[in-house]
């Protein structure tokens, strides 16, 4: 959805609060695609902030569909949006680099979906985990840890582990 901002960048003082659905159906994040499963309206302030310039504050609750980084149990991962970003309209623009700043602006026409995902993706966690202690899955009969213990040998290392240990010192023979 493209929004038209020319009122906003050329009359000063001028605000505009805005309420809209955004057409986001799936966001990806690090080559991965995390479907939504709920998302909130869009609350926009649009505040003009001098000649040709805006501020666009932005507040929106999505959940998407994931994956517990340990356990692979179904997560519902929520992103609260509480943003704040500088626009210019193209005249203001003196110094040519600030258009990389706003790659979801075209001239006076704010590209909705290319903001939101840029802002969901700067919001992602680095980890996305069921419950904060999660146990995960045990790296031999693979149950999964937070519904009970098994009897396997905990000390036997993760096998993936054991690998990059092969690459080490194979590195060292060298
Ligand atoms: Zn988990
Ligand atoms: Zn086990």
């Amino acid at each position: 959805m493209f929004l038209n901002l020319t009122e906003v960048l050329t009359n000063e003082d001028k605000v505009i609060p805005m309420r809209i659905e955004a057409e986001i159906t799936a966001v990806s994040v690090g080559g991965e695609t995390y479907p939504v499963c709920t998302a909130s309206p869009v609350d926009f302030v649009f505040t003009n902030t001098g000649k040709g310039k805006a501020r666009i504050e932005g507040k929106a609750v999505f959940t998407f569909e994931a994956g517990c980084d340990r356990c692979l149990q179904p997560v519902e991962q929520e992103i609260v949006l509480d943003f704040e970003r500088e626009v210019w309209a193209p005249e203001a623009a003196t110094d040519p680099s600030v258009y990389e700043e706003q790659p979801f602006m075209d001239e006076f026409q704010l590209n909705v979906e290319d903001l939101l995902n840029s802002e969901i993706v700067t919001s992602w966690p680095m980890k996305i985990l069921c419950k904060p202690d999660c146990k995960g899955i045990c790296p031999i009969c693979g149950r999964d840890l937070n519904t009970g213990t098994c009897d396997c040998d905990s000390s036997v290392p993760d096998p993936r582990m054991a690998a990059i240990k092969d690459i080490f010192e194979a590195d060292k023979e060298v």
